[in-house]
């Protein structure tokens, strides 16, 4: 905690009380996850309690597998409930026992369809957003207000108000697209007698042509950003900074010290725009902070899950190798995409590289004879290879791009790859020779 003096929100006694309560219609978006983060923050930072609602009562959209989804994303982001899941699907006959209330009251009535439907009072309804100050609103543009539908289950703003009344929900903090939902849930706290919560509204994540994040833009969905490979801290950094600032210019500022920071008050009101190459140099900045053990975990966990290393790996092995690419991969998906001639037997061999650097006269015999001497290395270390090659190269008189170039595409099978000598000390002894024989093979031009 920062010492200095506590803002009326964070004030010891609050007992803040705040929910996320996703619908399980689709995979948790990025503008989602902000949403939970922040009212994640605000719990931590004040010693409040955060609940995890899941809002399931439109039975047609709602899915288990977007709701796994939306659990494994949170999970990875560290967002971790005090309260909940809590299933409104699990709660109908609290809705109906309320609904059953306002009816007893003479203040709603039943449908024809059988459907329950709340008679709003002609009035202005005016409520206080922390962010956007009081939002006054014409209740006539929302006269009838539908509680139960034909199908026995609640509305939204429904269900909305009966939780968040029962549950002692203290601030609502949501995204800018509720604020015309909240005088209808205004009038239904007065309609019972609840005292309202405070209403924080937050805003949109826009695209780079400052329309809402959507498809058109890219990824939106946290698992897109995980099978990507960010790390959960940048990402966890990067979505705070989406309508919040830590103050002093600062964005690289780790999950702990953001909880520290955290002011809900001073989320802005303006459009958060979505930032992809402020996100990536955010993850570089935490990768680059990563030891190799812990850079090897993540890194291990994708490739197993992948099935490209085994779940039984040599791990002082793949250390060496996670620390030679360390300061190669911007995200994590790099290493399958560029690394993968360390795990694949042989390797794939990039045509292009094949034709520009293997199909030239005289490229199998100096590799042949380079597997020649580097074959008696013994331990077969990147000083010993440099230097048997660099003797190779002065006897014969070669320019070391004609040799440098051809064994590279040999080893790894592209044009580009970590540094050579240190590539084929990681590969170790018995793999580097066969693919420089493999190289060698391959250099042969096929008469035609
Ligand atoms: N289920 C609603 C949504 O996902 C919740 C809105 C709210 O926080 O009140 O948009």
């Amino acid at each position: 905690m920062t010492s200095g003096s506590p803002s009326a929100t964070s004030a010891p006694g609050a007992n803040v009380r705040v929910r996320f309560a996703p619908s399980p219609t689709g995979k948790l978006h990025v503008g989602s996850a902000r949403t939970a983060l922040f009212n994640f923050l605000f719990a931590r930072h004040t010693k409040g309690t955060y609940i995890l609602r899941i809002e399931d009562t439109d039975t047609k959209r709602s899915n288990p597998e977007f709701l796994k989804d939306i659990y494994a994303s949170l999970d990875f982001l560290g967002i971790k409930a005090d309260e909940g899941p809590i299933f409104q699907s699990e709660r109908l006959p609290i809705y109906k026992e309320y609904a059953q209330k306002l009816l007893d009251a003479g203040k709603a009535v039943v449908e024809e369809n059988g459907g329950i439907v709340f008679k709003v009072p002609f009035q202005k309804v005016t409520f206080d957003d922390m962010l956007h100050g009081p939002v006054t609103m014409d209740s006539t543009t929302f006269e009838d207000l539908a509680l139960i539908k034909a199908d026995g289950l609640p509305t939204y703003n429904f269900a909305c108000v009966v939780d968040d009344a029962l549950m002692n929900i203290t601030h609502v903090i949501r995204g800018d697209d509720h604020i015309a939902n909240t005088p209808k849930q205004v009038v239904l706290y007065e309609a019972f007698g609840f005292k309202p919560p405070v209403f924080c509204h937050i805003p949109l994540i826009v695209g780079a042509d400052r329309s809402r994040l959507s498809k058109r833009h890219g990824a939106t969905s946290v698992d897109e950003y995980r099978q990507v490979g960010y790390l959960p801290e940048a990402f966890f950094n990067y979505l705070a900074l989406l309508g919040w600032a830590p103050g002093g210019n600062r964005e690289h500022v780790p999950p702990q010290e953001i909880i520290e920071l955290f002011e809900l008050e001073k989320v802005r009101t303006t459009a958060a725009f979505f930032d992809q190459k402020k996100l990536d140099w955010l993850n570089g900045q935490y990768l680059k902070q990563l030891t190799v053990p812990v850079l090897a975990d993540h890194i291990a966990k994708r490739l197993i899950e992948a099935g490209i290393l085994e779940k039984q790996y040599h791990r002082r092995w793949f250390e060496r190798f996670v620390a030679l690419i360390h300061d190669r991969i911007r995200v994590l998906g790099d290493i399958e995409k560029e690394q993968l001639f360390f795990f694949q037997e042989p390797p794939v061999y990039d045509e292009e590289a094949v034709a520009k650097f293997l199909k030239q006269d005289g490229v199998s015999a100096r590799l042949l004879l380079l597997k020649e001497r580097l074959a008696p290395i013994d331990p077969f270390e990147a000083t010993a290879i440099e230097e048997a090659t660099r003797k190779l190269m002065a006897e014969q008189g070669w320019e070391p791009k004609q040799l440098i170039h051809p064994a590279r595409v040999a080893v790894s099978g592209k044009s580009v790859s970590p540094p050579l000598f240190e590539t084929m000390a990681v590969l170790g002894h018995d793999r580097t020779i066969s693919r420089l024989e493999e190289g060698a093979r391959r250099g042969v031009a096929v008469p035609s």
